[in-house]
């Protein structure tokens, strides 16, 4: 096997990337990225500052002065901004309608970027995002596109908030997977895209052991 081992996980918003991207990396004891946790961090920020979404200078300055970091406990992966604890805020409704505005900013990506691959400099990994195959991690060795239907995502996040107790609408959320499909397609810097060398995956119809064992087939090849 190689000495480092990277593998890139990019797709739709819910297509269930971070759920098998965790589950590969503790089987395989890779480090795990989950880079939507980073754009999701800085949106929180940017909440919580008032600072205005429409100035990309205004969100870059902002984020010159936030550490983002991941750290894995007995319940899963903690994120921490500024070293507070932000698991939680991260997921709320306000911070997943605004962070594909922030997210769409060059100078923010650049320096996400930045910040991903020197987190995969160090070990091998799992990352999940939306550039990872393109932008991230080019030379990864494993990429993988995961897609699944609007209505079966929406249906799985749904299951998700109803366990968590959060009260959904079920066609607005469905509403608000599309426009961030669409959103992060659209964008002019790095849209979500199939890199020319990731295998499409979909998810629709498929358990997450099912996805994980596919997966595990073309991980294969690496060993
Ligand atoms: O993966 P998750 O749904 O948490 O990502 C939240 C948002 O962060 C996405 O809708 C997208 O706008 C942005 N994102 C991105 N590039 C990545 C990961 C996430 O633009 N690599």
């Amino acid at each position: 096997m190689k000495k480092t081992v990277q593998i890139a996980i990019d797709g739709p918003a819910s297509a269930g990337k971070s759920t098998v991207a965790k589950i590969l990396a503790k089987k395989n004891g890779f480090i795990y990225c989950d880079t939507g946790a980073m754009y999701r961090a800085i949106t929180l920020a940017a909440l919580e500052n008032n600072v205005d979404m429409d100035s990309e200078e205004a969100l870059t300055s902002l984020l010159k002065r936030l550490t983002i970091d991941f750290s894995q406990e007995e319940d899963g992966q903690h994120v921490f901004l500024n070293e507070k604890d932000v698991t939680n805020e991260i997921r709320t409704n306000d911070v997943t309608n605004s962070v594909s505005k922030v997210s769409a900013y060059k100078s923010i990506r650049e320096e996400m970027v930045h910040r991903q691959q020197v987190i995969a400099e160090s070990s091998s990994i799992v990352m999940d995002g939306r550039d990872i195959g393109t932008v991230v991690l080019p030379k990864a060795d494993l990429k993988i596109f995961l897609v699944a239907s609007v209505i079966e995502r929406a249906e799985r996040r749904y299951k998700e908030n109803i366990a968590k107790g959060i009260e959904t609408d079920f066609d607005v959320l469905k509403q608000e997977i599309a426009d961030r499909d669409h959103y992060d397609s659209n964008r002019k810097n790095s849209p979500l895209v199939q890199a020319e060398d990731a295998i499409l995956v979909d998810t629709t119809g498929l358990n997450i052991e099912e996805v994980v064992e596919s997966i595990e087939k073309h991980m294969k090849t690496l060993f």
